[in-house]
């Protein structure tokens, strides 16, 4: 096994160049060895760092409001003379203070003071104050405001721009942070902070310098307005995300070009076996898979490993395309792994693929928890020697200690989302043999919309199985509150009797197993109660694997009619023959879980429903994603709205945390630049390729997440 080369190199070699931006903080005046280490427990070494933390809001004292024109809410600057100070006893000791400039007078009301501060607050004394204004007992006050006395001699200067208030940064203080970008930002006037976004693109782009740009979000001027700031919608902001998003885009085609680069044993098969599958199978492949087929086979004739994602929406039958797949690898003489995200679906790919591929004499192994002992070690030696275990089925255990492949040349992944880009890696140097790397085809039934595909799967090429097989009756969404669950009941007594079956998905209780646990047995004992006549199964993650998979069997079999089910069922289990879909407390659930819940039905030629159960009141945002959920059946409907209702985190799961971690983008606010950092990667590496890797320092690399590759 050999494995293949680190490129960590092209990122590390990316700091040579000693531009200013990368010098230690130290260099910065005033900056010791005491504050640059509570500085680098924030991950600030360079100057550059400190270019990058942006303010998270800002502050106006930029000038001097009349206390007359106040409005309750604002923050705002104000100046006037002590009228009255007086210590009250109101529930609470506390200092109250009435400040007057003429136009009008406020409050101040302090909870915490000392005896000198009370004894400083005199009648007469001149005061400039800041904090937010609120609405109190008598007019406008402020609690706990910003003051200094301002009878002194610059009692007119004012800030000359707008404040900046840095992320909550341990142990070092706003004023600190303040200064310490002062001097950061000397260095950017000193224009020794490169650019490396070509000016020709940024004119295209319509977006200001990157010195203008950190200059902007550091120091806004005065009368900047304050609402496009807030929201990160300003052109400085645009610029910095538009940056990073790029940096990011061309990192993962890094990745991706540092795996093409590696060597995979090109799959080219006369077709022998895929026509006697084809021939066995009850129906033909639609248009979409064999389309998606078509884009697998050329990947895998070419001697570059195949990096494919299929997205297709739930039931699209990706798994058969997965097999055809499979089966080219077969033919070349290889060993496919197919790795499911848990125990429950490997054995049920498992069992399709046994299905299918013993009529063609090709054993299946299945490596799963279950299997201990001599006949696992059997089984290993067998997967070991080669060609009498064709294919292995598995959830990542595949991956681990003690599995070894003799010629692995497709690895299948399914349900991608469980997986990352460091999992990815590892399955490639695990993988590897001969000097050769496997292909990978990752199946994914969360489907997103194109653009974020291309920024979080830049790395991968993208297929879309974008039809349904026909004879398909679309599945009918209801919501109901969960007062009128009886009705529910009665619901489930009804497709029973016409020999169809029901999930009932309990609610999904993150805090606690336990809790979950208890929810979904109370639910099965109120319906074994109002159902006797029904056999009544019920699956939590409380379960061992085996006691899982055979109640899931039993209710596969029909053996059991409905099924309570935590939302561990969320993936994959197919079962044609159930009509029904009953989740509890839909509007706690994400859309795209929702939907994939929802794909357990509809199945089979039956009409089936989908019932979401929810708590009164719903507020209008739940409300607005369970309308999302009865009106569409289209999978990339419900996530272009999940993506707009609720950011990308929950469509992308954990598998992206890099992307959800950014500096200044975010992939819902920052969507519409998308289409436009694709096109700006294309003009960087077709003209520009010496400005990526300090960009990627810049940017990625400071945190190694790539570079470890
Ligand atoms: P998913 O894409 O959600 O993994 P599956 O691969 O489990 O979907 O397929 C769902 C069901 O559709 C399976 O029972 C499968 O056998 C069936 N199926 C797949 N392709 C077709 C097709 N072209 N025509 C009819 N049924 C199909
Ligand atoms: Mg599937």
């Amino acid at each position: 096994m050999s494995a293949p080369r680190p490129r960590a190199d092209r990122v590390a070699a990316a700091g040579g160049e000693a531009a200013s931006e990368l010098k230690p903080v130290t260099t910065l005046k005033g900056v010791g060895e005491a504050l640059a280490q509570k500085l680098g427990k924030l991950g600030i070494e360079t100057v550059q760092d400190i270019l990058f933390l942006l303010p998270s809001r800002y502050e106006d004292r930029t000038q001097i409001v009349p206390i007359g024109t106040l409005r309750a809410g604002d923050r705002a600057v104000i100046e006037g003379v002590v009228e009255l100070a007086e210590i009250a006893f109101r529930r609470r000791r506390q200092l109250l203070v009435r400040l007057s400039d003429g136009s009008g007078f406020l409050t101040l009301r302090f909870f915490y003071f000392s005896a000198a501060q009370a004894a400083q607050l005199q009648r007469g004394v001149r005061l400039r104050c800041y904090g937010e204004a609120r609405r109190g007992t008598i007019g406008l006050e402020i609690v706990h405001p910003e003051y200094r006395r301002a009878d002194g001699e610059d009692a007119q200067r004012t800030e000359d721009s707008l404040t900046p208030v840095y992320p909550a940064t341990e142990g070092v203080q706003q004023g600190r942070l303040r200064i310490l970008t002062a001097l950061a930002l000397a260095e950017v006037e000193r224009s020794s902070v490169r650019d490396w976004l070509p000016p020709a693109l940024l004119e295209d782009l319509g977006l200001p310098t990157l010195a203008a740009a950190l200059i902007y979000v550091h120091r806004p001027p005065p009368g900047a307005d304050l609402a496009p700031l807030a929201l990160g919608r300003h052109p400085a902001q645009r610029r910095l995300a538009f940056e990073e998003l790029l940096a990011h885009q061309l990192s993962l085609r890094q990745l991706r070009e540092d795996i093409r680069a590696d060597a995979a044993w090109p799959l080219n098969p006369p077709g022998a076996l895929a026509e006697r599958f084809l021939a066995g199978l009850p129906f033909a492949l639609t248009n979409a898979q064999q389309r998606v087929l078509g884009e697998i086979r050329a990947d895998l004739a070419a001697p570059s490993p195949m990096l494919r994602l299929v997205q297709g929406d739930v039931g699209s039958g990706k798994t058969v395309v997965a097999a055809l797949a499979a089966l080219a690898a077969v033919e070349c003489g290889f060993q496919v792994a197919l790795m499911a995200p848990t125990e429950l679906l490997a054995e049920q790919h498992w069992q399709n693929f046994e299905k299918w591929l013993r009529p063609l004499g090709l054993p299946v192994a299945l490596l799963s928890g279950k299997l201990t002992g001599r006949a696992r070690q059997s089984t290993l030696n067998a997967i070991r020697a080669g060609a009498d275990v064709p294919v292995t089925i598995g959830t990542h255990a595949l991956f681990q200690e003690g599995v070894r492949f003799k010629r692995l040349a497709l690895v299948i992944i399914d349900e991608q989302h469980r997986f990352g880009v460091d999992q990815r890696m590892a399955l490639r140097e695990k993988g590897s043999s001969e000097g050769r790397v496997p292909h990978q085809l990752i199946m994914t039934a969360t489907p997103i919309p194109r653009t974020l595909a291309m920024t979080a799967y830049a790395d991968l090429d993208v297929s879309v199985i974008d039809e349904l097989p026909p004879g398909r009756t679309p599945i009918k969404t209801v919501v109901i509150p969960e007062s009128r669950r009886d009705e529910v009941v009665a619901r489930i007594a009804g497709a029973c009797g016409a020999g169809r079956q029901a999930y009932w998905v309990c609610p999904l209780i993150e805090e606690s197993d336990e809790l979950e646990y208890q929810a979904a047995e109370a639910t099965h004992a109120a319906l074994v109660g109002a159902l006797p006549e029904l056999k009544i199964g019920i699956v939590h993650g409380r379960l061992t694997s085996a006691k899982k998979e055979a109640v899931m069997a039993a209710f596969k079999r029909g053996d059991l009619k409905v099924l309570v089910a935590t939302t561990v069922i969320e993936v994959g289990v197919d079962v044609p023959n159930a009509s029904l879909m009953v989740i509890e407390n839909a509007e706690r659930m994400g859309l795209a879980q929702l939907h994939q819940l929802r794909g357990r039905v509809g199945r089979g030629v039956a009409e089936s429903s989908c019932l979401l159960l929810y708590r009164a009141p719903l507020s209008p945002l739940a409300r607005e994603r369970l309308e999302v959920m009865r009106t569409t059946n289209d999978g990339f409907e419900v996530s272009r709205r999940d993506l707009q209702l609720r950011g990308p985190g929950e469509l992308l799961g954990t598998r992206q945390t890099g992307l959800l971690q950014m500096k200044v983008a975010d992939l819902s606010r920052d969507a519409d630049l998308l289409p436009r950092v694709q096109h700006a990667a294309e003009v960087m590496l077709a003209r520009h390729p010496d400005n990526i890797a300090p960009l990627l320092r810049r940017w990625v690399g400071a945190r190694e997440r790539y570079g470890k590759v």
